[in-house]
């Protein structure tokens, strides 16, 4: 079974002929139908659910409640969808698997509409921005069969995580709902409380807490706020409920037990709760379903999730900075601007850009290009193929197992590359090189492929094709400190132009206690971390050392930088490695004309640019610096009276490589302006006929502000630099 779900601002169907003979009867050709504000179930019934229909529609069934619960959505329209597959199941099996699923969901009171079978249909839909509104999933029988099979229980830890004072209030905020939900619901039971990034979750067994009944939790547990509740510490013994007591058996001496007003519960953290008086505002934000102890076998669990604050100042903090994430979502900001597409045919994680998305990359590998080209950089190209035993060479066949895409020649097994480092070790060893050579340096922003599990991709943040600005220098021991620094350097640089230099720390992660678990000789990792350290404290950067950290091969620096939105990124990365070189052998000849062993240096700046992007078109809203705009200028005209003076222009803007587009249609000046503003060009030009006749520009930015009567020379001059400098 292959689903792709849309959650969709509407979407409208009408059945145009019959696609074979033995289509659905009964529908009326021509029909339209609308339906707005729905989850869109794209559905294809392969050949071998036909062995197990009922575990199938089952699992069919829970996907997609699962996804409308947590998108909010009451209104389900199953539409067949041949495309989805290419082994699909025998028309009328298919066709009843719809139907029936129609009326299941009709019986939980959703809302469900069905496109009609084996009928060609022309369809137009409204996808939403948000992170769940495109989704994809395959299942079939064997898979619910095996997760009722070798469903395990996992065990309860105990945490001995420090927790901060903001921690403590958001775990207060979730004990306030568990004992709302237990106040509307007196046979429910509050099991386990925990964090969700920057949210807790309770998760209450004995009671459906639905996402109707959200508001009125809501709603009883806010109305407790500031009151004083006797919470006590109380002996485990006391603790009756036979999953509460699982969880006591499972952290042991660590177990504590507590009592809030009636309601028992055991916590997962030393001392998680603050006086419950301190809790000033709170907000349910949603709800799932969790299997007890994760398990698919055992009871589900209503799952919801809370925030809670000391001050109501802080919740409309937060409530202001979901909004703008969501409003800044690169889905939605790519969709308005036409950076990139995705087709069911290409397959998911397969994002394509279209042409001003590629501008935006283009210039980014440009940019990345001129800050290493005078550090003794060159350019590679490897192909994105290669024999199964590079990789088993390499130790990245075992690293990668099942992520590793596999290509059948017609007599060599191939691996589409899962990275690009043992490409760049075959140019390395195909020539000779000697000290004076040290170090080689190769540059390639390259693709490499990874079989990520379809329902973790999502738009360009995550792919399976993933384009690295990959980098990898060879040198002496002795030259890692300058190595280091010098790409400090391209990163200090880099990011200070994106306005991303502000707050970032980075990680110099080094060994452990367990030397023996680490690649090298004790020499070379001295070495090594010390250079990194020392390059660190010469750029005088934020860095901290995280012992234990450091892969196997050698020791790094990531950086981690925030966008505008306060949200930490790992981007940047420095490795070294002494592993590499020792799987392929590699050498150069020293001063003694004997075979040294180089050390491997990863570089990437931006990461994976797919991913950069992303963070990229988040942090700046859409609103890109000039240099990196699709669409520098657009010159919007009043009548067609100014066509010809807006093609000069044009002319002359091309003349100096500015990306500009002329809008001359007959539609109002308004119009025009909003439409530029939504493609969120820099620079929006009006010209009329006052313009024509002074040969003048009406110039609008980003931010709206307009001048008028601008020369047309200066305006030019002025950008040109503005591009020039790069400048935010
Ligand atoms: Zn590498």
């Amino acid at each position: 079974m292959k689903i792709l779900t849309i959650h969709a601002d509407f979407i409208e169907f009408e059945a145009k002929k019959k696609a074979f003979a033995a289509a659905e009867e009964g529908v009326e050709k021509g029909h339209k139908v609308r339906v707005e504000e729905c989850l869109v179930v794209f559905s294809a019934v392969e050949k071998k659910d036909e062995e197990n229909v009922t575990a199938v529609m089952q699992k069919y069934l829970q996907e997609i409640k699962n996804i409308a619960q947590q998108v909010n959505a009451s209104k389900i329209v199953l539409y067949p969808y041949a495309h989805l597959s290419s082994t699909l199941a025998d028309p009328k099996v298919a066709e009843d698997f719809l139907k029936q699923a129609q009326q299941k969901l009709h019986a939980e009171k959703f809302v469900v509409y069905r496109a009609p079978f084996g009928w060609y249909k022309s369809f137009n839909i409204s996808c939403k921005g948000h992170p769940l509104s495109e989704l994809s999933r395959q299942f079939g029988a064997e898979e619910t069969l095996s997760l009722k099979k070798e469903g395990k229980d996992e065990a309860f830890v105990f945490s001995d995580q420090k927790l901060s004072n903001d921690e403590k209030v958001l775990l207060t905020a979730a004990l306030l709902v568990g004992k709302a939900v237990k106040n509307l619901h007196p046979k429910a039971e509050v099991l386990g409380l925990g964090f969700y990034h920057n949210q807790a979750y309770v998760d209450i067994a004995g009671a459906e807490v639905s996402l109707d009944e959200i508001p009125s939790v809501e709603a009883q547990a806010c109305s407790e706020l500031g009151k004083h509740f006797p919470l006590e510490k109380i002996p485990v013994q006391q603790i009756t409920h036979s999953l509460q007591k699982s969880i006591v058996q499972d952290l042991g001496k660590d177990a504590v037990g507590y009592n809030l007003d009636g309601m028992k519960l055991v916590p997962l953290y030393k001392d998680p709760f603050v006086e419950l008086s301190r809790v000033k505002a709170l907000k349910m934000l949603n709800q799932s379903k969790v299997y007890w102890k994760n398990n698919a076998n055992n009871t589900q669990l209503t799952r919801v999730y809370v925030v809670g604050f000391d001050t109501s100042e802080k919740l409309a903090e937060f409530l202001k900075k979901k909004d703008e994430a969501e409003s800044r979502s690169h889905l939605k900001i790519g969709k308005e601007m036409g950076l990139f597409v995705t087709s069911e045919l290409v397959g998911p994680g397969l994002p394509l850009l279209a042409p001003k998305g590629m501008v935006i990359r283009e210039e980014i590998i440009n940019y990345l290009w001129e800050l290493h080209k005078d550090k003794g950089y060159q350019k590679v190209w490897t192909p994105h193929i290669a024999k199964e035993q590079l990789y088993k060479t390499s130790g990245h066949w075992d690293k990668f197992g099942d992520e590793l895409f596999k290509v059948k020649g017609k007599t060599d097994n191939f691996i589409l590359k899962p990275m690009n480092c043992p490409h760049h070790m075959q140019i390395f060893d195909s020539f000779s090189f000697s000290y004076r050579d040290m170090p080689v340096r190769y540059f390639e922003p390259a693709t490499i492929y990874r079989d990520e599990k379809s329902g973790q991709l999502l738009g360009l943040s995550r792919v399976r094709a993933i384009t690295q600005d990959d980098g990898h220098l060879f040198c002496r021991e002795s030259q890692i400190k300058q190595e280091v620094t010098s790409i400090v350097s391209v990163i200090r640089m880099f990011y200070n132009t994106l306005g991303m230099d502000k707050e970032y720390w980075v990680s110099l992660s080094i060994r452990g206690e367990d030397k023996s678990k680490y690649l090298g000789s004790d020499d070379a990792w001295e070495i090594a971390e010390s250079s990194l350290e020392e390059a660190a404290k010469e750029n005088k950067l934020n860095y901290k050392i995280v012992k234990g950290e450091a892969a196997f091969y050698g020791p790094k620096l990531d950086f981690m930088f925030k966008d505008s939105l306060g949200r930490e990124w790992q981007l940047a990365t420095i490795q070294c490695d002494f592993n590499l070189p020792n799987r392929f052998n590699l050498s150069f000849m020293n001063e003694e004309s004997k075979k040294e062993r180089p050390v491997v240096i990863h570089r990437a700046i931006s990461g994976s640019l797919e991913r950069f992007m992303s963070v990229l078109i988040e942090h700046f809203a859409g609103k890109f610096p000039l240099w990196l705009s699709p669409v520098q200028v657009k010159i919007v005209t009043v009548n067609d009276r100014n066509i010809d003076f807006a093609k000069h222009v044009t002319g002359l803007l091309k003349m100096h490589d500015i990306r500009v587009e002329v809008d001359d249609r007959t539609e109002s000046i308004g119009r025009k302006v909003r439409d530029a503003q939504m493609e969120r060009a820099n620079y929006i030009i009006t010209i009329g006929d006052k313009e024509v006749e002074k040969k003048v520009l009406a110039v609008r930015t980003l931010d709206g502000e307009v001048k008028f009567d601008v020369s047309v020379q200066k305006f030019v001059t002025e950008i040109v630099e503005e591009v020039k400098g790069r400048r935010l």
